[in-house]
């Protein structure tokens, strides 16, 4: 089988299979050869590596990730193309091709079953429609991980990198570093995908922390103060945690505590840092009803 990763080669096996690109499934596949050893590179692969490539489209980078790591199980929700897979990947014993959706698999099962439990790799060229739910699956279910090398859309690769005080930090950025270390690989025009997309996109790789970098006493209780204070980014900080519902928390105990924090209580969620929410979440965490 071809080496697929140029025009060429793609084009004939989409040809062969009469396929049709499905824009509702984020279907771009990429066709430059070194933006492919650039994510593998940057992945760090070796042969004790067992990776989760999340949707691989005909095989592209799954020849790649074939090459360099011991394991593969590839994780694709388009039956159509189950058999190009089948047919790309045939020189390959170690690749395993399941016929699901990334957001229903059980992806800590996967691991148990393919990896004994050990933490896995994952590098994808993501479906940009379902980018922020993947990563959070991956993380908020604590899939053992030793880290997520993707490609995603432009923004949001600058909104899993940044600190406060800037337009794109958010619900996001703080969950991403709460987990890993980000580090931006490349950036990718869109000359590199066939179709085209309409957006740039970046290469960034997520190092997953063996402890994360805060002391949190109750983690579910920070996503939800995180949650909340970025549901109504024009209001205070104070506003969206007393009115969030869920927090157990009124009014008064939140602006006590941002009292007891030095912080004003007309501050807003934005320029509060990792380790200030963590902060104020454990302090509100045990006050709350
Ligand atoms: N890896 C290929 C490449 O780089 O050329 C294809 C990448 S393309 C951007 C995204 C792939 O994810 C498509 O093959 C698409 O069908 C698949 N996909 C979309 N939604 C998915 C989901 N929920 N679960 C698994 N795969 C999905």
């Amino acid at each position: 089988m071809a080496t697929l990763g140029n025009t060429r080669n793609t084009a004939e096996i989409i040809g062969k299979y009469q396929f049709h690109f499905q824009k509702k499934y984020g279907q771009n596949f990429l066709i430059d050869s070194n933006i492919l050893d650039k994510i593998i590179e940057s992945a760090q692969l070796t042969k004790d590596d067992c990776v989760l490539e999340i949707g691989p489209g005909i095989g592209t980078m799954t020849q790649y990730l074939a090459e360099q790591a011991g394991e593969v199980v590839a994780v694709e929700i388009d039956k159509n193309l189950i058999p190009i897979l089948e047919d790309t990947l045939s020189d390959y014993s170690n690749v395993t091709i399941l016929n699901e959706d990334i957001l229903k698999v059980d992806i800590s099962k996967i691991v148990e079953e393919r990896n004994g439990g050990k933490p896995i790799k994952v590098v994808a060229n993501l479906p940009y429609y379902i980018t922020t739910p993947i990563i959070m699956a991956l993380f908020e279910s604590h899939v053992p991980l030793l880290s997520v090398t993707i490609m995603v859309q432009k923004e949001m690769a600058d909104r899993m990198q940044v600190g406060p005080g800037t337009k794109d930090y958010g619900a996001l950025s703080l969950a991403v570093q709460y987990y890993a270390k980000p580090e931006i690989i490349t950036r990718v025009p869109a000359s590199c995908f066939m179709p085209k997309p309409n957006v740039d996109s970046t290469v960034i790789r997520l190092t997953r922390y063996e402890k994360p970098p805060v002391e949190v006493e109750d983690e579910a209780y920070l996503f939800a103060v995180i949650r909340a204070s970025f549901n109504q980014r024009r209001k205070t900080l104070a506003n969206g945690l007393a009115n969030a519902g869920n927090l157990g928390v009124n009014r008064q105990v939140v602006e006590e505590t941002l009292d007891e924090m030095g912080l004003s209580r007309q501050i807003r969620g934005e320029t509060l840092d990792l380790k200030q929410f963590t902060d104020l979440s454990n302090r509100l965490g045990r006050k709350k009803l």
